[in-house]
């Protein structure tokens, strides 16, 4: 997603939560139109992108 959104919270859970709560707001038409599949690779890599930082 083309986004330069910085998620932030205490644990990778509040982030993650964080980021999730940002989209649904700002990209809520993307992620409506996002198949179960595309949500799940998003979530992985949201999930990823924490892990490393
Ligand atoms: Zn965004």
């Amino acid at each position: 997603m083309d986004c330069d959104y910085v998620a932030t919270g205490e644990t990778a859970a509040a982030v993650k939560e964080d980021a999730f709560a940002h989209a649904a707001v700002a990209h809520a038409a993307i992620l409506k139109s996002m198949s179960q599949d595309q949500l799940a690779e998003l979530t992985r890599a949201v999930e990823a992108n924490i892990r490393s930082a």
